[in-house]
């Protein structure tokens, strides 16, 4: 009857469950019922046909190649706009270089060689194999968890390259070389998954990136975790080569900044953004297992939009503000810099808290220290969260996201518009990928996803389509 209820989630309308877990009577009785309905969850049988494909997205074919052709253009001017005197938007767009400027085979070799050293670290069997969630095969893949050990590792080597006289600098001297290499490496990435997507079974593939047209499906990622025996490229791009190196862009900004200032020390400005978004980076990685519940890892395939992204476009866009620092120093009165830091701590608290929330619910949803939690049933067997910070607001990690994002502008001063690009795209891109959320949501849930809006009026993010 559990199969019968499963296939027909509008029968299910009197299974809302609005109370607390612990009020049921006994937990242990409570945990028991759950963790027998874990197991009931695990042995569900694998679906003899694949689901349908969901709609297209991204403004479907046409918006797949305008897409294509767009990003890497704007990280283009973004890089050229930044190097300007005066960048601001009276001077947009910058005058585009000859075309043998883009190209340095030595920046090429750069940043393989930063690829292999990561995906060096990746394999070492040093840290925790983790659960992924369960898939559509009921099958469960296992992720090597080791990203903190990766970026302390990374942090050494490159104080030793510095103590040794290496001159980092080179990063931003040749930022537009080391764009354009990142750029062909992530090219050369999607072709392959691509190709290599053509032999994987329904199962394997991820619901959005599916339609059938080459365009679209290279554009959104068709396989959903590719692997090359345990080498799980998703997971390896998302959390290292693209995130690590930013917070390595960022230090060879502070030592550009002190190179060309003539400083001893980098400016306060430059070292609020380089802190900031390196607490960002190492949180990331030290709960790299919260991740493996996020949309990239459980729905998006791997192709273009997250190959480009991972790879060019966190590298070499997020590091806008400390690149606009080495030329344009800010100077910061007291109040204010203890502004932009409580700022940083509230959003940060926000983030985490209610991230590390839904991921230990969805890793166990009869985890004690959760049994004080509201929560709706669900004709798929999993529940949705209604009360504690998913109570307060719909996605409260986008609220403290936001809040964030704030905190890394305000440190480069109104003059231009430039530093503030990141706040701007943050905010157009939770703007697309909650509506994604919602909808996606909508249709795995049904009738209980309405309850949930119904119950949680408010919404982090205006509904503008
Ligand atoms: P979320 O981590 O918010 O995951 C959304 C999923 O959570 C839903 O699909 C649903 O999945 C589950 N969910 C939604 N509501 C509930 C609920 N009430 N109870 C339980 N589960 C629920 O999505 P993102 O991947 O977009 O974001 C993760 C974090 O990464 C955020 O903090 C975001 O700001 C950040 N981020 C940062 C970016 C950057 O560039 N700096 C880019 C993108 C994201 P299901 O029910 O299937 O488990």
């Amino acid at each position: 009857s559990a199969a019968k209820e499963e296939a027909d989630p509008e029968k299910n309308q009197g299974r809302y469950n609005l109370r607390r877990r612990k009020d049921d009577g006994d937990v242990k009785e409570a945990e028991a019922k759950s963790e027998h309905q874990e197991e009931r969850v695990e042995k569900v049988p694998a679906a003899p046909a694949a689901p349908a494909p969901t709609p297209l997205d991204f403004g479907g074919k046409i918006g797949a190649v305008f897409w294509m052709l767009f990003l890497p253009a704007w990280v283009l001017f973004l890089v050229l706009h930044v190097d300007q005197k005066d960048p601001s938007l009276s001077n947009f767009p910058p005058a585009l270089p000859s075309l043998e400027t883009f190209w340095d085979p030595q920046a090429l070799v750069f940043v393989v060689l930063w690829i292999l050293f990561q995906a060096l670290l990746y394999i070492l069997p040093v840290g925790k194999l983790s659960d992924g969630v369960l898939l559509r095969s009921g099958k469960r893949l296992k992720y090597r968890t080791n990203g903190f050990f990766a970026i302390v590792v990374s942090a050494a080597m490159v104080a030793a390259a510095v103590y040794q006289g290496v001159d980092l600098t080179y990063i931003h001297s040749h930022f537009l070389q080391l764009t354009t290499a990142s750029f062909l490496i992530s090219m050369m990435l999607s072709i392959y998954l691509y190709f290599r997507s053509r032999s994987t079974g329904p199962d394997e593939r991820a619901l959005g990136g599916n339609s059938g047209n080459v365009i679209y499906d290279f554009f959104k990622g068709r396989e959903l975790n590719p692997r090359i025996k345990e080498f799980d490229l998703k997971f390896f791009c998302e959390m290292r080569p693209g995130l690590i190196g930013w917070c390595l862009i960022n230090f060879a900004m502070a030592l550009a900044e002190m190179k060309q200032q003539n400083l001893d020390a980098p400016s306060c400005s430059m070292i609020l953004v380089n802190i900031f978004q390196l607490i960002y980076v190492v949180d990331g990685l030290w709960n790299e297992e919260a991740i493996l519940t996020t949309m990239d890892l459980m729905h998006d395939g791997f192709g273009y939009m997250l190959a480009f992204g991972d790879l060019v476009w966190v590298p070499f866009t997020y590091t806008l503000q400390a690149r606009y620092l080495v030329s344009h120093p800010k100077p910061l009165s007291f109040p204010l810099i203890a502004t932009i830091i409580i700022l940083k701590i509230v959003g940060f608290y926000i983030f985490r808290k209610s991230n590390s929330e839904k991921n230990a619910f969805r890793r166990n949803p009869s985890d004690p220290r959760l049994s004080h939690l509201k929560t709706i049933s669900t004709a798929t067997g999993k529940s949705l969260l209604v009360s504690g910070w998913w109570g307060v607001v719909r996605h409260p990690n986008y609220l403290g996201d936001l809040i964030m994002a704030l905190a890394w502008s305000l440190p480069c001063g109104f003059s231009h518009l430039l530093p503030w690009y990141y706040m701007i795209y943050f905010i157009i891109l939770l703007v697309h990928r909650d509506s994604r959320d919602m909808n996606e949501c909508r249709r795995k849930y049904g009738s209980a996803w309405d309850e949930y809006c119904r119950t949680v009026r408010y919404r982090i993010i205006p509904r503008v389509y």
